[in-house]
């Protein structure tokens, strides 16, 4: 067999080359990609109200904790009497997972719940079995000495406990059917995740708008991707059979040191209204307005299980009704309307559609501070500790001693 050497082959190639036509141009593709951004529930409200917040965590990359300098406290802090909100709103998160009744009573014909519903409690929220064990897992043991604080912490637990028992939500798991709903089951932390797919369309014909060009690749879908635990999940039936579910988020506000367990009227403003009050609608200003500035994370929450019913059959599916707050403070429920549901879902959308925006366009606007006067500012990191590295337009930023000296 003939073989022939590397010059012959490539003069060979060389020939061909120069006599060789492309029949078409290649056309170059692009890219099509998606991105994902996690997210946290809790911090939808703020970063709506002040989407600047977001904007210097993600595009500046500030730290979010208060910035704070190193042993600049005088003398050391003095005992609390009452723990850190955070760890009392865990410890009262904790009495309503292991405390609360299941009423495991079903309709005839309400869809099919899986078995996460049926564990067994027959058990009250104000039992002292139950804060005792909540109290013995945060390390207060399981008895405490009274006048201790540790005995009030206890006291506390169950008095906001009885509230609860005492109000709707107690009533409707001891089985009373009330404002034409019933509770079959409940189910407490409830794990989610969630991912709202944000994509852009053009609004002539729909088509698909990419977010980013870039290096021949583009962003045609962002996923904004949450997880976490829906604190309560009531399973409802209706007074024609129909099966419902609805989402309830825990909140403590006001439940330690302005709380007058024995005197409402001279306790915090969310005491005013009774826990006998069975009514959802927010009947004080203190309850139209936490309703109001947790409405994002709960609306969250509802899409989550709006998503997860849309996957069953639609024989097995309930409806979603508009998501609630439980208020340890009064043992009340107070729920979004409709409307206001409808309003809350789309204002998520638009935030998360500007989150996306934020991330992938690093030269998207610096949002302005808020005016001033806003009350957001004093829960933002970023305003809090001894350096104010923000705060409402008008107001001094720098080092907190040096500001307190300026004329
Ligand atoms: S200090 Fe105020 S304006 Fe600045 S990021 Fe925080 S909430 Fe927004």
């Amino acid at each position: 067999m003939e073989t022939e050497s590397p010059q012959r082959r490539a003069r060979v190639m060389e020939q061909h080359l120069e006599t060789w036509e492309p029949s078409s141009p290649i056309a170059l593709q692009t890219l099509r990609i998606e991105e994902n951004i996690k997210g946290a529930a809790h911090h939808l409200d703020a970063t709506f109200s002040c989407p600047r917040r977001y904007w210097l965590e993600h595009v500046r990359g500030w730290a979010t904790e208060p910035f704070l300098l190193p042993n600049t406290a005088v003398e050391p802090a003095a005992p609390r009497w009452w723990p850190l909100p955070t760890t009392f709103g865990l410890m009262m998160h904790r009495v309503l997972e292991i405390g609360l009744r299941n009423p495991r009573s079903f309709g005839p014909s309400t869809p099919h719940l899986d078995a996460s519903w049926m564990h067994e409690s027959e058990d009250e929220l104000s039992s002292s079995i139950t804060v005792g064990r909540v109290m013995n897992e945060f390390g207060f043991g399981m008895e405490q000495e009274e006048g201790s604080r540790e005995a009030a912490l206890r006291d506390r637990l169950l008095h906001l406990g009885d509230l609860i028992d005492r109000g709707l939500l107690g009533r409707w798991v001891r089985g009373e059917t009330l404002n034409g709903w019933k509770v079959e089951a409940v189910r407490t932390e409830l794990p989610f995740f969630h991912r709202e797919h944000i994509v852009r369309q053009t609004e002539s014909d729909g088509q698909p708008v990419s977010f980013r060009l870039e290096n021949g690749a583009s962003v045609e879908r962002v996923n904004m991707d949450f997880s976490g635990r829906a604190d309560l999940v009531l399973a409802l039936v209706d007074d024609a059979g129909r099966g419902a579910l609805q989402v309830i988020d825990l909140k403590t506000r006001g439940c330690l040191a302005s709380f007058n367990d024995k005197k409402t009227g001279d306790g915090h403003p969310l005491q005013h209204v009774p826990p006998s009050e069975i009514s959802t609608v927010p009947q004080s200003d203190d309850e139209t307005q936490i309703l109001h500035e947790h409405r994002l994370q709960l609306a969250l929450y509802s899409m989550a299980l709006e998503a997860m019913e849309a996957r069953k059959p639609p024989a097995q599916r309930r409806t979603i009704l508009p998501p609630a707050l439980l208020l340890g403070a009064n043992g009340r429920i107070v729920q979004l309307s409709e409307k206001a549901f409808d309003v809350a879902k789309g204002d998520l959308l638009s935030h998360l559609d500007w989150r996306a925006t934020v991330h992938l366009d690093p030269a998207s606007d610096e949002p302005t501070r808020l005016p001033a006067g806003s009350s957001h500012c004093g829960d933002c990191p970023f305003y809090k500790g001894d350096l104010r590295r923000c705060g409402p337009e008008g107001e001094s930023l720098g080092f907190i001693s040096h500001l307190d000296v300026e004329p």
